[in-house]
């Protein structure tokens, strides 16, 4: 019953999210207007704006100008959904579940931000660093002192994993957004469980490149084809979701 209730409270969120990720870095307002149609700026009306509901409905299309809906809508509302029923079925209703599930939205929305505009806003990054703190009492990966120390590390690992790419490729490839990212994520996880989320997030990325080669059919010119951003995003989901796999790779961690 909780489970239920926590999955459509993910709908209803991942719903939001989605606000987020269209408006944010346009640089739109995330309360007002009421959601549109971004073809025929048709408002939405409230039966056209249930999460996952609307869009089956109305078979992907927008009721008044009949335009495609981005299959992202639904994607990221089912995510949510099952994210929230994940961390309540983890954790019940405490703290943790909040914690968890707030720090997995601001990583879909970095995710899919990122992906699309290459840019991870501050307000996900640097604002995210004081939600990460704040919820550091009740986190039962990192405390406050490893909240602290994990945002600080997370700054630096990238500056010098980004130097690091400068001295082989001899060019810039890692975005400021980028370390300000992995802060954000390090104060969330502490400082240790970077190193997991750098591993995951490389593995995720080789994964990425491989599937969009196979599909671009264009040769992978040496360079960073995709953003960093969603795989640092899977990287953390997959170290806060699978503790055994991070404890498998890394027994000396945990
Ligand atoms: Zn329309």
């Amino acid at each position: 019953m909780i489970g239920i209730f926590a999955l459509v409270l993910g709908l209803i969120l991942g719903s939001f999210l989605n606000v987020v990720i269209y408006r944010l870095p346009r640089g739109l307002s995330l309360v007002r207007p009421r959601s549109f149609c971004p073809r025929c700026k048709h408002q939405l009306r409230w039966y056209e704006n249930i999460p996952l509901f609307s869009y089956l409905l109305q078979r992907g299309r927008c009721r008044s100008c009949g335009a495609p809906i981005d299959i992202r809508y639904p994607l990221v509302e089912t995510l949510s959904g099952l994210l929230a029923f994940y961390f309540v079925s983890r954790y019940g209703i405490a703290p943790a579940a909040v914690g968890f599930y707030s720090f997995s939205f601001l990583l879909l929305a970095a995710a899919f931000i990122d992906l699309e505009h290459r840019i991870i806003p501050d307000e996900i990054t640097l604002g995210g660093i004081p939600a990460g703190l704040i919820f550091s009492p009740w986190n039962p990966l990192a405390g406050p002192g490893e909240a602290l120390l994990g945002a600080l590390c997370g700054a630096g690992a990238f500056y010098l994993l980004g130097e690091y790419y400068l001295w082989i490729r001899k060019r810039e490839g890692l975005g400021e957004g980028d370390y300000k990212f992995l802060a954000m994520i390090g104060a969330f996880l502490g400082p240790v469980n970077l190193i997991p989320v750098i591993f995951m997030a490389s593995l995720w990325g080789v994964f990425g490149v491989l599937i969009t080669g196979l599909f671009k059919k264009e040769k992978i010119s040496g360079g960073l084809a995709l953003p960093f951003g969603p795989f640092l995003s899977l990287g953390a989901l997959s170290v806060v979701m699978f503790p055994k796999l991070t404890a498998f790779l890394f027994p000396s961690i945990h």
